[in-house]
């Protein structure tokens, strides 16, 4: 009944999470939240009014597919001021959502069969977006330590068309350094691969830099950069994202565009566009605002138990669930090694022997016994199988609480 290409998409892991704390709050259980993909903070105020002056002044109707012009040529600035990747306005397509870029730039690349090198672990939708367009992800772990050419190598073959990078990192909050993307760079040129390069969080990034792969010698040629406003601007409901890429990959999505969202929200694109324009300060204070965070969430979880380090950049921590001397209310299923390469500096190993490694298990105990609720690791791909998600999209309050909590709950085992 269903097509064979949605058979092996699979549905969001964190649904069932969602709906047990659903329950949970409608009982009148107070239920802390640190699986948000989205900043907690409001929109800035200016760009709210940008919008407000754009519906007063008419702009209600359907604009170029590709984006208002304007829109196009800041982006095209921004791109070659801060990324250092010379482009134009024709290189960039603005999208609802960088989602829907990622998608775009998948069914305009992918023939069935078409394989993409695939870093694990990785935000759900890019596996998603590839098995839309037909195509197949493989698998090469990339957790705390680089990958490199060698590395890559071992998992080409002649079907390979794409390697998807996220810098910074969701899930884990890792920022490459220009070493990796030069040993990706020179595996894509010598392989002729594209390179999908997602930098949705460049802005949400601490002590590290910012490095696009598409700034690389000859790279721009063979790189589509993602990016978007929903992160760095707290935006995420307005569906503003965009590509920059090679001209003709652009033409491409743009026939997908124009058959099947027409453009994105003339409103929301006069939003990004004030954005861009106006002073960078409200970016600074988030920033500031999540770094606080990252240092808190990150103290406490090692304190308790967890194995994670320290991240570079976006808002999630990657945390190793610790071990636990009884593990009465959870799976003692499925212990993996695949957490023995952490070098974390915790004291406790997420891999140690004989206890409840079950990802999902411990989320659901953290939901049950805590009300926290946590994304399992093993939504991200077998390499998250020993770990959850923790994303400190969340106030310092909600975060000493939530540490609390399960700081009790794990002395208690
Ligand atoms: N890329 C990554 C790595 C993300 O984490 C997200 C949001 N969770 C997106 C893209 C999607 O962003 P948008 O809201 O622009 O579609």
């Amino acid at each position: 009944m269903f097509s064979r290409r949605m058979e092996g998409v699979k549905e969001s892991a964190t649904i069932k999470m969602a709906a047990l704390a659903r329950a949970l709050r409608k009982e009148g259980e107070k239920v802390l939240d640190f699986s948000l993909g989205e900043p907690d903070f409001s929109t800035p105020p200016h760009i709210c009014e940008a919008a407000k002056r754009a519906m007063d002044a008419g702009f209600t109707h359907y604009v170029p597919s590709a984006g208002i012009p304007e829109l196009r040529e800041e982006i095209a600035i921004k791109i070659r001021e801060e990324n250092r990747v010379d482009v134009s306005a024709e290189n960039v397509i603005v999208t609802p959502g960088a989602k829907q870029a990622i998608f775009a730039a998948m069914m305009s690349i992918l023939n069935e069969g078409d394989e993409v090198i695939m870093l694990e672990p990785a935000w759900v939708s890019f596996e998603a977006a590839i098995r839309m367009a037909g195509g197949k992800p493989i698998w090469l772990l990339r957790r705390d330590k680089p990958v490199n050419y060698d590395m890559m190598s071992s998992v080409v073959s002649e079907k390979t068309r794409m390697i998807v990078i996220n810098s910074p990192n969701n899930p884990v909050g890792y920022v490459m350094g220009e070493r990796e993307l030069r040993e990706i760079a020179e595996f894509a040129s010598d392989h002729n691969v594209l390179v999908m390069s997602d930098e949705i969080y460049e802005k949400i990034i601490y002590e590290k830099k910012h490095v696009s792969i598409a700034s690389l010698d000859a790279m721009s040629e063979r790189t589509i950069i993602i990016n978007g406003f929903s992160k760095t601007y707290a935006m995420t409901g307005w569906r503003v994202g965009y590509a920059v890429a090679p001209v003709e990959i652009v033409n491409t999505m743009l026939k997908i565009q124009q058959h099947s969202v027409t453009c994105a929200s003339s409103i929301s694109q006069y939003a990004a566009l004030e954005a861009l324009r106006s002073s960078q300060e409200c970016v600074y204070e988030m920033v500031s605002e999540f770094k606080r965070r990252r240092d808190l969430i990150v103290r406490r979880l090692r304190d308790i138990g967890f194995a994670c380090e320290m991240p570079d950049g976006a808002f999630y921590v990657f945390a190793g669930i610790p071990t636990l001397s009884t593990s009465s209310s959870t799976s003692s299923s499925s212990a993996s090694s695949s957490a023995s390469s952490s070098t974390s500096s915790s004291a406790s190993s997420p891999n140690s022997q004989n206890e409840q490694k079950d990802d999902v298990a411990f989320a659901e105990m953290l939901l049950r016994d805590t009300h926290i609720v946590v994304t399992p690791g093993s939504a991200f791909g077998n390499a998250g199988r020993n770990y959850v998600r923790f994303s400190y999209a969340a106030s310092i309050e909600e975060i000493s609480e939530g540490m609390a909590r399960i700081e009790k709950l794990i002395s208690s085992h």
